[in-house]
């Protein structure tokens, strides 16, 4: 199950914009980004101009770096988002959203996506009851997460006991802050700015050519 393990905040320096995939260290004075906004690396002799193209690519590589997907299972979403009915570009943004290790972070089980990936796959984490460590598990309508037993007995179920009742999850999440359970509950919302922070329509544009 391969993953980027590279320098995590390099990627919002060279994108530009925070991506968030740090937790809590990216509300605080020691983001990466806040204290050095310029790209990584030694500075061009002159700024070129980004073509068409370099820019479907770099909304591209934003959607993907948000959701810690490689290359090729990325490529199979589109094909996914392509291949369902109605709008692709939020058919993509639903089969992202839909990731257990998304819905993990959404729900408030953990700080990041990287977090909520790693307590997947360390086996902290339940799908309708059973142990699932596949972060990409795809959920559905009426799926509920929630914690193995040992995931209960983990230090990190004892911090969230205590924090999950400030954390807002979305409409389409229902949470039990008391079980520490969350389940799917009516179709996944997407809205532009809230739910992602990159152009969907452009990505799909991107792998159309
Ligand atoms: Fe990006 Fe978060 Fe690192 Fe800041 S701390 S650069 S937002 S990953």
């Amino acid at each position: 199950m391969a993953r980027y393990t590279g320098p995590v905040c390099r990627i919002c320096r060279r994108r530009g914009d925070k991506l968030y995939l740090k937790g809590e260290r990216c509300y605080s004075p020691k983001c990466a980004f806040e204290r050095r906004p310029n790209p990584p690396g030694p500075r061009p002799a002159r700024r070129r101009k980004v073509s068409d193209r370099g820019l479907q690519l770099r909304e591209k590589q934003r959607a993907r770096a948000t959701y810690g997907v490689l290359e090729r299972q990325f490529l199979r979403y589109y094909k996914e988002a392509v291949r369902r009915p109605g709008v692709s570009g939020l058919n993509l943004v639903r089969i992202l959203e839909s990731r257990l290790d998304n819905a993990v972070y959404r729900a408030g089980f953990a700080d990041s996506r990287a977090q909520a990936r790693q307590i997947v796959r360390h086996g902290l984490i339940t799908l309708n009851g059973r142990k699932t460590d596949i972060p990409s598990a795809q959920l559905r309508d009426g799926d509920t997460i929630g914690f193995t037993q040992r995931g209960a007995r983990s230090e990190h179920y004892k911090v969230l006991q205590e924090t999950i009742a400030a954390k807002t999850p979305p409409s389409w999440l229902v949470v039990d802050p008391g079980a520490l359970t969350a389940r799917v509950a009516g179709p996944l919302e997407v809205v532009p700015g809230e739910t992602h922070r990159f152009n969907e329509n452009v990505v799909i544009e991107y792998y159309s050519r």
